[in-house]
């Protein structure tokens, strides 16, 4: 497993510049500071007016979890058998909603037997393979989408039911004796706090539909991390407008909130260090990284542009910047960056480019391919 290969000492690292002074690490470094992390989820826990749970498959490293599970986060967004006893080993006392709506009938065994009481569906023939294999008193929430808004990948091409189909499970739900409650994600990396408003006016129709009140309504995640520099995301306004336009559209009738973020938890507590293998000809750069490793979602979801160039010596390069192709190691041509990056246009063979705020969808999907993948795991103080 990438998780743990590679992990260096139980050493605490000032900064990322400190272990490329100290260690020039020839392989790719994920850096994690459990300090973001902490500060994240408490800028969850004090801002989100509702229950915060942690989608567990945006990093699923149990230092993550750990880290988390002290600041106060007590329910997790499960998708997998894998994940739910993860959970149910590392945070035995949180909440554990399995919000993946397709299972198989084993999967839907082993999760009952586990005692998970939340459920998420998006079909008839999903929600009738659940009824009687589920705990009594477990929380069924349809799952709707609507035509994809403002976010950075659409999720809900895949997942989530047609608010009609949504009001029929949910009444469904209801006369079958189950807590009736509703779900949706806006997709990840949204930027655009209206796609919330959207989603729980429909939500507030679905119930109107189906003549049920929901006991909870979950707004997802795609709360947005820092990729892009001098644009920080707002999410109080996020958070605010989830609880001012849940109170005006449900009135009495309001549902408790809450919310599954991953990304915006987890990702910019982490900064991935990768070095230069080569500038070929003085023009395109080849990383020790690339797309089949820590840098395996920006194909999909656009650049991670918050980059540093660093030399052996630590010493950060700040010359006007040049825009580059910028290749991965492996000999597959897929494994390049979308477009080009700017980066400082001194920079030289054997320096390090930190890719800050990359901790979702980087050490879980990182790979073997071609023998290249061993990255390391150290934990530093603070990322910059
Ligand atoms: C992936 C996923 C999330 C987390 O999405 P982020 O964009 O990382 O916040 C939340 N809920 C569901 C159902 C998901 O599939």
């Amino acid at each position: 497993m990438g998780l743990t290969e590679g992990r260096g000492p139980k050493t605490v690292w000032a900064n990322p510049t400190e272990i490329i002074r100290r260690l020039t690490p020839e392989n790719p470094v994920m850096a994690f500071a459990p300090a973001v992390l902490r500060a994240n989820a408490q800028r969850f826990l004090q801002g989100f007016p509702g229950l915060v749970t942690y989608a567990v498959k945006s990093n699923p490293d149990e230092a993550v979890i750990r880290t988390l599970t002290a600041a106060g986060i007590s329910g997790f967004d499960v998708a997998s058998p894998y994940e739910i006893d993860l959970i149910g080993r590392l945070a035995p006392n949180a909440a554990r909603h399995y919000h993946n709506p397709v299972r198989s009938r084993a999967e839907i065994a082993h999760a009952a037997e586990a005692g998970i009481t939340s459920w998420s569906v998006d079909s008839q023939s999903e929600l009738e393979k659940l009824l009687g294999r589920v705990p009594a008193g477990s929380e069924i929430s349809p799952r709707f989408k609507l035509p994809v808004l403002g976010a950075a990948y659409d999720f809900g091409s895949k997942f989530g039911a047609t608010p009609e189909l949504a009001a029929e499970l949910l009444r469904a739900v209801a006369d079958r004796g189950y807590i009736p409650s509703l779900t949706f994600h806006p997709g990840t990396q949204c930027v655009d706090p209206a796609a919330w408003e959207s989603y729980i006016l429909a939500a507030a129709e679905i119930c109107d539909m189906a003549g049920v009140t929901a006991r909870r309504l979950n707004v997802g995640g795609g709360f947005p991390s820092h990729r892009v520099t001098g644009v920080e995301p707002d999410l109080a306004a996020i958070f605010e407008l989830i609880g001012r336009v849940t109170a005006r559209v449900f009135g009495e009738k309001a549902p408790e909130l809450v919310c599954e973020p991953g990304r915006g938890l987890c990702a910019d507590a982490f900064s991935l260090i990768t070095r230069v293998k080569a500038v070929r000809d003085g023009g395109n750069i080849f990383l020790n990284d690339g797309v089949y490793g820590g840098l395996f979602e920006l194909p999909m979801i656009g650049n991670l542009d918050r980059l540093q160039v660093v030399t052996p010596q630590g010493v950060t390069r700040d010359s006007a910047p040049v825009s580059r192709t910028i290749f991965g190691p492996t000999c597959d041509s897929v494994d390049r960056l979308p477009g080009e990056l700017s980066l400082s246009g001194d920079i030289e063979e054997g320096d390090y480019v930190i890719f800050h705020g990359s901790g979702a969808y980087s050490t879980v999907t990182n790979t073997r391919f071609n023998g290249f993948g061993q990255m390391a795991h150290l934990t530093v103080n603070a990322l910059d």
